[in-house]
Parts: structure tokens; C-alpha cells; sequence
């Protein structure tokens, strides 16, 4: 007669009077130790596949070029911007990925500054290379900042925010870009650096340098003042790409002066020439920056400074129609899904450009000036039955317009 055989873990052979539990399989059981080890190499595995895939996300190596021409597709003009940025964006993530090696020579981070009005494209800017990139991005005002201790919000809840934007992965945060606007509005007020308290200016910039320059902060995860109660996540920010923008009102005159004062002394009268008066912003150096009233450490820490020119007509007219998602593919887009194809004449569009020209608003007026146009054919066109064509002519946008109350003129 064949002998009974006590049912026994198949990987490790302990009997079943020894395990606490032995499950049972087709071919063979495993015991609780059996399994606590494979379940540990399974989340060892998973981790490394995770971080090799965050890695691999946020570094497909794309070469500068390759930047450049995404940022091409949704952006329109600022040739020198976007290849200042391709360029550094390119080189922080080779930074990144370098193997580690003895020769001292360590390249330093390349966060960067972009000069330029509001709306000419600086969050915009930012925004596309994340999503280009697949990396978590954050934006934050600089205005909301205050000294830590005082009210407003402190420096660290930037972190707070890219860390949910990235459901909380540390690892995949620690790689992302953060946006800084309105960096300008907390330049030192006044020239005088002893002004005894400074809440919102120096304090903020003082406070913003840790996080530039690239070191451990205890983030509270969920925002907000740190609470002693609450867990503190620890985030290195030493290859987080900054980017700050900032209009810099009244830095031109700073500029002309420099430049003025350059030429007199001894540059050679060939530069006068040189020098383009239309946008000051492309002569902008760190120590315009310095005059404005940012503190040279932190300009230190915004090695890339780059600018935008003012958007004209033509550029308006562009941004309109060109980007891949530009307003009117997407008004064209959703009509489409409505069975309609809806066309802009050349003049309707013009009136829009005229229009937000007129009214000061930018690049930001566009998208409100078309909603504004729009609202009727959309209201109206769903219930409508057989029409298969719209045509937005310059009459139509014009009476469209006409008949709102331009209160309703929201800056996007
Ligand atoms: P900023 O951050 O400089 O104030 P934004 O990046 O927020 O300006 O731009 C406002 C809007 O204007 C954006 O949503 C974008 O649609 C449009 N825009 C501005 N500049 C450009 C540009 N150069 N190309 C395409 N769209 C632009």
C-alpha cells in the first residue's frame, strides 16, 4: 500500500503541522512564509518596473530640437524663447540622467526665468513641456506667498500641490516642473535693503531659494500650514525644474538705462545700432533683474533668463486658428460633434484680433470674445434640424458681439 504523504509547502518542504496556513494549489501548497516572501519580491519588482518607467517617462531624451518642434504645435512666435528653453529643459534632464562620475565637474541645475506682458505665453510655455513630457507640473502664484509665519500660504505648499498632481508619488514629484508666476511682485520693494520688514517680497524670495537651489523639504501632503499633527512627506527638490515667469512692468526703463549708459561708456557706437527699442525685454540680463529688486541669490539660481515679445495682430490672428488646439478648431470640433461644419471668414476673425486688441486683452480675450460670439449658434443650433453648414462672417460676429454687455468679458 503507498504510503500517505503529509501535504507539505512546495517551496520550502515545511510539513503542514509546522505552517500556520498551507494553501493549496493544483500541484503543490505554500505556506504563510512562502508567501510574505513572494509578495515582498512581487512589490520589489513592481517598485523597480515603476521607477525605471517614471524615469524613462520624464527622460525619453528628447533632444532639443524634438522640443522645440512640440512647442512649435501649440505655440505661436517666440523662436528665441523656445529654443532657450529646449535647450535648457534638454540639458536639466540630461543632468538628471547623468552616471554618476570623479571628475568634480558638476552641472548645475537650469531653472529658468521667462520675461514677458501677461498673456504672452509664459504659463503656456510651462504647461506644454510637462504634458510633452509626461511629468507631474504645478503652478503657483508668487503672490500668495508670504514669509513662513505670517499669514498666506508658505513657500513649501507649491510641493504639496505637484505632489497631488501626481497622486502622490514621491518619486515621479522629485522630477516634475513647477510654474511660478508673478515672480516679479515680490522684488524688494524700494532700493533700500535694510526696509525693516518685508513680508511678501524679500522674505519670499529668501524663502523660494531653498527650493531652487535643490534640498529636503518636509512637504504636509495635504497642504496647508505645517500642522504638528500632520505627516510630513519628505521631497527632494533638487531636480525639480523651476520655471518662474514674471511681466517685469517697468524693467524696460531699467533696460534703456543700462543700455544707454553702456553706450556712453565703452561699448562701441556700432551697438547703438544694434540695440532693437521695440522690445527692451530681449536686452534683459540678471543684473536688470538685480535693479528690479529680485536678490542676486535667487537670480544665481535662475541661470536661463529668456523673454517674449508682445503679441501683434498677426501673432493674435495665428493663435486663434494655428495651434493644435487652437479656439476655433475647438468651437470647430464640438459643432462637428453637433454634425455641423462651422467655418470662420478671414474678416469675422479679424474682428476678434480688433476687438481684443481694443479691449486690452490679449491673447487671454480671444477664447471670452469667441465664447461671446458663439453662445446663440449654440444655444440655438441643437434644437435645429437639417443644418449641416455655419458660417461665422465678420456681420454675424459683429451683431453677436454687439448685443452682449461686454461685462461679460472674462480673462481666461
Ligand atoms: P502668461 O502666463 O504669459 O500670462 P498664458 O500662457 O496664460 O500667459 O497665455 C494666455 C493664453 O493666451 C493661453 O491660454 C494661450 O491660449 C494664449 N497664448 C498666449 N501666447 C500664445 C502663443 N504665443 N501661442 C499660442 N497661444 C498663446
Amino acid at each position: 500500500m503507498k504510503k500517505e504523504v503529509e501535504p507539505h509547502c512546495s517551496f520550502c518542504g515545511r510539513k503542514k503541522r509546522d505552517a500556520l496556513i498551507l494553501v493549496s494549489g493544483l500541484e503543490g501548497h505554500i505556506c504563510e512564509n512562502c508567501i510574505t516572501q513572494a509578495y515582498q519580491i512581487v512589490q520589489d519588482e513592481v517598485f523597480h518596473v515603476e521607477k525605471q518607467a517614471a524615469k524613462r517617462s520624464a527622460t525619453n531624451n528628447y533632444k532639443p530640437k524634438e522640443i522645440f518642434n512640440h512647442l512649435n504645435q501649440y505655440i505661436i512666435g517666440q523662436e528665441e524663447a523656445k529654443k532657450v528653453i529646449s535647450v535648457a529643459v534638454y540639458n536639466h534632464y540630461k543632468r538628471i540622467n547623468q552616471t554618476k562620475t570623479n571628475d568634480e565637474v558638476e552641472i548645475e541645475k537650469s531653472n529658468i526665468l521667462i520675461a514677458g506682458h501677461t498673456g504672452t505665453g509664459k504659463t503656456l510655455f510651462a504647461k506644454t513641456i510637462a504634458r510633452f513630457l509626461n511629468v507631474p507640473f504645478a503652478i503657483a502664484d508668487a503672490t500668495v506667498f508670504t514669509e513662513a509665519g505670517y499669514v498666506g500660504e508658505d513657500v513649501e505648499s507649491i510641493l504639496s500641490r505637484l505632489l497631488q498632481a501626481c497622486d502622490y508619488n514621491v518619486s515621479q514629484a522629485e522630477r516634475g516642473i513647477i510654474y511660478i508666476d508673478e515672480i516679479d511682485k515680490i522684488a524688494r520693494k524700494g532700493d533700500n535693503p535694510s526696509i525693516t520688514r518685508d513680508v511678501s517680497g524679500e522674505g519670499v524670495q529668501q524663502g523660494m531659494l531653498k527650493l531652487l537651489e535643490g534640498s529636503q523639504v518636509l512637504v504636509p501632503p495635504q497642504g496647508g500650514r505645517k500642522h504638528p499633527d500632520q505627516q510630513m512627506v519628505k521631497i527632494d527638490t533638487s531636480n525639480i525644474l523651476f520655471i518662474c515667469g514674471g511681466a517685469f512692468e517697468g524693467i524696460d526703463k531699467l533696460i534703456a538705462a543700462r543700455l544707454n549708459r553702456s553706450k556712453v561708456g565703452f561699448k562701441k557706437n556700432a551697438d547703438k545700432e544694434n540695440i532693437n527699442t521695440d522690445n527692451f525685454l530681449q536686452h534683459i540680463t540678471a543684473a536688470d533683474m538685480r535693479s528690479f529688486g529680485l536678490i542676486p541669490e535667487l537670480i544665481g539660481r535662475l541661470p536661463v533668463i529668456t523673454y517674449l515679445n508682445p503679441l501683434d495682430k498677426a501673432a493674435l490672428k495665428s493663435i486663434l486658428t494655428e495651434p493644435k488646439n487652437a479656439i476655433t478648431k475647438q468651437f470647430k470640433k464640438l459643432f462637428k460633434l453637433e454634425g455641423i461644419n462651422l467655418s470662420f471668414d478671414e474678416e469675422a476673425l479679424d474682428f476678434v484680433v480688433d476687438k481684443a486688441i481694443e479691449l486690452e486683452l490679449g491673447a487671454r480675450g480671444l477664447r471670452s470674445i469667441c465664447e461671446n460670439i458663439m453662445t446663440e449658434a449654440m444655444f440655438e443650433l441643437p434644437s435645429e434640424k437639417g443644418v449641416k453648414e455655419f458660417v461665422v462672417t465678420r456681420k454675424y460676429a459683429e451683431e453677436q458681439f454687439d448685443l452682449k454687455p461686454q461685462t461679460t468679458l472674462k480673462v481666461a
